[in-house]
């Protein structure tokens, strides 16, 4: 089964209007004549959406994502955005469960659960993100923290829906912090993703739901890690920030 690698830029709290708008331009520049193999997503902050879009002026080459949404259809949620507001603005892609919106904003499982959900509901593909802290991988619990965080986001999800998805598998010690796993440590968590998958909603659909690798992803070892057999691309946060380095990860997938 070949599945099409996703390279996703999550620009995180990083990249106001006037700058985001500059780096599409000079993305596009770069990449011209340039064969690209993947889809490419482009996750800004909310309030740099709009000036990205306009800068992409109708170029499909690049999707754009959102960072976050809200479980609400509308209403009283003050600070909160809804699919469809997304769904306004053409959005495709909506990332999900990221170990910072766990960390620091108290998401659980049942969540980022009712997120998912929404997402699919809207037509905006999830970017559903799993992965251990590096005491729950030194005390031997990596599996049963990946399967609960799994079975959680994707309950009561169809298989369909699953297949359709991405999973970006980060082990949260790697993520921004300049440490990597290793390419065979990701190649294990992957292939153990792909078996919860499997053993949940069936081969097929584990076959071809894609799984995005997310932590200190760089040019030098992006290669390296879209060589194993189940890693289907990189979510990517600190070498996102420059479009000569997000392009030479786009190149290289
Ligand atoms: C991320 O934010 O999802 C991420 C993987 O960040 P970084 O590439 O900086 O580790």
């Amino acid at each position: 089964m070949s599945r099409k690698p996703i390279i996703a830029a999550n620009w995180k709290m990083n990249i106001g209007p006037a700058e985001g708008a500059q780096f599409i331009e000079s993305f596009k520049t770069i990449l011209k004549g340039k064969d690209v193999a993947c889809d490419t997503v482009i996750v800004p902050p909310f309030t740099t959406i709009p000036s990205v879009l306009n800068a992409l002026g109708g170029c499909g080459c690049i999707a754009i994502g959102a960072q976050n949404v809200s479980q609400y259809d509308n209403g009283a949620y003050t600070g909160e955005i809804s699919t469809s507001m997304l769904q306004e603005l053409g959005l495709k892609y909506v990332v999900l469960g990221h170990s910072e919106r766990r960390q620091y904003f108290g998401e659980t499982d049942a969540i980022i659960n009712a997120k998912i959900k929404k997402a699919i509901a809207a037509g905006i593909t999830p970017i559903f993100c799993i992965g251990e802290t590096k005491d729950e991988r030194l005390g031997g619990i990596l599996e049963p923290v990946l399967e609960i965080q799994l079975k959680g986001g994707l309950k009561d999800l169809t298989p369909e829906e699953v297949a359709n998805l991405v999973i970006a598998y980060e082990p949260v010690w790697a993520i921004g912090t300049g440490l990597t796993a290793t390419s065979k440590e990701a190649q294990e968590a992957h292939a153990f993703i792909r078996k919860v998958v499997a053993d949940v909603f069936g081969a097929d659909t584990a076959a071809k739901v894609r799984i995005q690798y997310g932590g200190s992803v760089k040019p030098e070892n992006v290669e390296e890690l879209m060589a194993q057999p189940d890693i289907d691309g990189a979510l990517v946060g600190g070498a996102s920030l420059k479009p000569e380095s997000f392009a030479a990860l786009v190149t290289a997938a």
